[in-house]
C-alpha cells in the first residue's frame, strides 16, 4: 500500500522493520526495498520478493558514521575523508565485516557495502527503527529501478505491506559503489559521485572489473536494470522492424540520472517493440548514466 508521509506511517514503518518486516522507502537515489539488516529471516524475505540471487549483496543503510563503523572490523583514514564529504549522500562504502553482520546481506563475502542516505525520511526512518535496514532497489530482479512509489507498487503490489510515498528521488539511478577492503581502492559500480570526485580523496582507483556473467560475481550482473521492452543502442547497425519509441535525455549528466528511470518506465508502457535511445559521452561525468544503459540493452 502506498502511504504518505506522517508520523502515524513513519512510527508503523518503523514497528514493521523492527518486527521482521519489508519496508520500501525513498531514498535521494532510488526507492529502496528495506528489511532489519541483523534479522536473517528478515533479509531473506528481500531475496523471495525481488527474486533476486542469493549471490547479489545487499547494501546496508545506516544514519551515522558511529553506526556504520560498528558493522565493520576496520574503518581506514579513507573511510573518514569519504564520509566527510560525501556522507548523507549516494557513495556506497565496501568494508571487511564484522560478524553481526548476516551473510544473507552480504552474499556470503567478508565485507559489507554500507552507506547513509541524503534523504530526510530514509534518515528518520533508520532513527526510529534504531536498526541499520540493508535496502536493495524496490523492484525484481533485472527490472528497472523505481524512482516513485508508483513504480514500487507497479512492480511489486501488495508484497510490500508499506511504501513510504516521498514524491520522485532527486538522484534517479544508484549509488556510486566503491571498495576500500582491497589494497587499491576499486571502484564496483559507477554513480552520480565520479571517479574523478573520489580520486580527489583518496588517490589512485582501480576501475571496476568488467562485468560477467550472471551470477558468477556479486554485484556484476550485465543484465540489470532493465525495462521490458528491448532497449537498443543507436549505432551502426539499423533500428528493428515495427512500432519504437526514442529515450531522449537532457545534454546535462545530472539531469540524465535524475530522469533516467522515469522516462523508461513510462516508453514500457507504450508498449512499443523497441525503444532506442542515443549513445551518452564517454566523459567521466556520464559514467553511471552509460553504465546503466549499457545494462539495460545487455541481451
Ligand atoms: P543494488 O543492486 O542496487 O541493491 O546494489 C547492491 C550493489 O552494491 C551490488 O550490486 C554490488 O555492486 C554492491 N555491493 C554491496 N555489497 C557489496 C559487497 N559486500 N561487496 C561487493 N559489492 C557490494
Ligand atoms: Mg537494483
Amino acid at each position: 500500500m502506498i502511504c504518505r508521509i506522517s508520523p502515524e506511517t513513519m512510527a508503523r514503518a518503523a514497528a514493521l522493520l523492527r518486527a521482521g518486516n519489508l519496508v520500501a522507502f525513498p531514498t535521494e537515489t532510488v526507492y529502496g526495498l528495506g528489511a532489519d539488516a541483523l534479522n536473517p529471516g528478515a533479509v531473506r524475505r528481500i531475496f523471495e520478493v525481488k527474486g533476486r540471487p542469493a549471490t547479489s549483496p545487499l547494501i546496508v543503510h545506516v544514519h551515522s558514521i558511529e553506526r556504520a563503523r560498528g558493522l565493520v572490523r576496520d574503518w581506514p583514514e579513507n573511510a573518514t575523508r569519504l564520509a566527510e564529504k560525501f556522507w548523507p549522500g549516494p557513495l556506497t562504502l565496501v568494508l571487511s565485516k564484522r560478524p553481526m553482520v548476516p551473510d544473507e546481506v552480504t552474499a556470503g563475502l567478508g565485507t559489507v557495502g554500507i552507506r547513509i542516505p541524503a534523504h530526510p525520511v530514509a534518515l528518520e526512518l533508520l532513527r526510529a527503527a534504531g536498526t541499520p535496514v540493508a535496502a536493495p532497489s524496490a523492484n525484481r530482479f533485472t527490472q528497472l529501478s523505481p524512482t516513485t512509489a508508483q513504480h514500487v507498487f507497479d512492480g511489486l503490489g501488495d508484497s510490500v505491506e508499506i511504501i513510504l510515498d516521498a514524491g520522485p528521488c532527486a538522484v534517479g539511478i544508484e549509488s556510486t559503489v566503491l571498495s576500500l577492503a582491497t589494497a587499491v581502492p576499486t571502484l564496483l559500480r559507477p554513480g552520480t559521485i565520479s571517479l574523478a570526485q573520489l580520486t580527489d580523496i583518496v588517490g589512485r582507483i582501480e576501475p571496476a572489473p568488467p562485468p560477467v556473467g550472471a551470477h558468477t560475481s556479486p554485484g556484476q550482473h550485465l543484465r540489470h536494470y532493465q525495462p521490458r521492452t528491448r532497449l537498443i543502442m543507436t549505432g551502426p547497425n539499423p533500428l528493428p522492424e515495427g512500432r519504437g519509441a526514442y529515450l531522449r535525455l537532457p545534454p546535462d549528466a545530472g539531469l540524465a540520472a535524475a530522469c533516467l528511470y522515469d522516462k523508461l518506465h513510462a516508453l514500457d508502457a507504450l508498449n512499443v517493440d523497441w525503444i532506442a535511445v542515443d549513445p551518452v559521452p564517454e566523459t567521466r561525468e556520464w559514467d553511471g548514466v552509460r553504465d546503466r544503459l549499457r545494462r539495460a540493452s545487455a541481451h
